[in-house]
C-alpha cells in the first residue's frame, strides 16, 4: 500500500506536555489573583475566596452545564474565571475584561512548549511527501510554535464542538487532506482518543505510548512505538512507495 497523509495529535505526541501545564495551570491563577486584588475592589484575596481548588471545580461543573462546549478548552477556562470573579464582587465588564486577560496569561505560558528536536527536521523531509494535518483536543496554535507551514489541514476538535475520540475530526480532516482512510495514518498518545477512533475508520494509527503503559494486544493497522523519534521508521514500512 502507499500512504497518502499522516495527521498528528500535538500534546504528549510532539512535545513533553505534563511540565508546561503544571507550570502553566497555577501561575497564570496566581498572576490573576495579583491583579485583581491590586484593584482593591474586594477585600478578601482571591486566592482566599477561590484557591486554584475552586477554579479547577469551576472547570469542571461548566464542563457538565455545557456538554456541548466541554472540549473547548480556552472557553471552559475564560468563562470560568469570568463567573469566579463576578461572584468575587467584580462588575461584569471588568470581569470580563480581566478573565481575558488571565486568559492570555494562560495562553503565553501554554506556549511555551518545545518540541521533540526530531520533529521539525521530520515534518521538513515529509511535506514534500505527504499532506500532513493535526487533529487535537487542546487550545494550542501551533502558528505561535512556527510549525503551521508543514500542514495542510489543522483541525481544533474542541472548538468543532467535536472532541476526539467523536469521528467527526478525523472525517473532517481526510476530506481536507483528500485522502483515503487506508491510505493515511493517525499518530497520537492517547488510546482512547487518537488510537481507537483511527483505527475503527479504517485508518493506520501508531500509539506513541509515552507514559509507558505498555504492551497490549493491538488492533489490525495500529503500531506501538513509545516516541515520535521511531515514526521515521514506521512510516517507511507502511508505505511502500519508500522501499
Ligand atoms: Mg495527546
Amino acid at each position: 500500500m502507499s500512504l497518502d497523509a499522516i495527521t498528528f495529535d500535538l500534546d504528549d505526541t510532539l512535545w513533553h506536555n505534563g511540565p508546561v501545564m503544571a507550570h502553566a495551570e497555577p501561575t497564570h491563577y496566581q498572576w490573576l489573583g495579583e491583579q485583581i486584588d491590586a484593584l482593591k475592589i474586594v477585600s478578601t484575596p482571591l486566592a482566599e475566596a477561590f484557591p486554584l481548588e475552586a477554579y479547577q471545580r469551576h472547570r469542571q461543573a461548566l464542563m457538565r452545564r455545557f456538554p456541548l462546549q466541554r472540549g473547548d478548552h480556552s472557553w471552559i477556562r475564560e468563562r470560568a474565571m469570568f463567573e469566579i470573579l463576578v461572584e468575587h464582587g467584580l462588575p461584569r465588564t471588568e470581569a470580563e475584561r480581566w478573565a481575558a486577560a488571565g486568559f492570555e496569561q494562560f495562553m503565553a505560558l501554554r506556549h511555551t512548549i518545545t518540541p521533540y528536536p526530531e520533529v521539525a527536521p521530520m515534518f521538513e523531509a515529509w511535506a514534500r511527501r505527504y499532506r500532513l494535518g493535526i487533529i487535537t483536543n487542546g487550545n494550542v496554535d501551533v502558528r505561535r510554535l512556527s510549525l503551521d507551514h508543514h500542514f495542510d489541514a489543522i483541525i481544533l476538535a474542541g472548538e468543532m464542538h467535536a472532541p476526539k475520540p467523536d469521528s467527526r475530526p478525523f472525517l473532517s480532516a481526510l476530506a481536507r487532506l483528500g485522502a483515503q482512510p487506508y491510505r493515511a495514518l493517525h499518530v497520537g498518545d492517547s488510546w482512547e482518543e487518537d488510537v481507537l477512533p483511527a483505527q475503527r475508520l479504517g485508518m493506520h494509527a501508531v500509539w506513541i505510548d509515552a507514559k509507558d503503559e505498555g504492551e497490549r494486544e493491538l488492533p489490525p493497522r495500529v503500531t506501538r512505538v513509545t516516541h515520535v523519534r521511531e515514526l521515521p521508521g514506521i512510516v517507511a514500512q507502511l508505505d511502500r512507495r519508500q522501499t
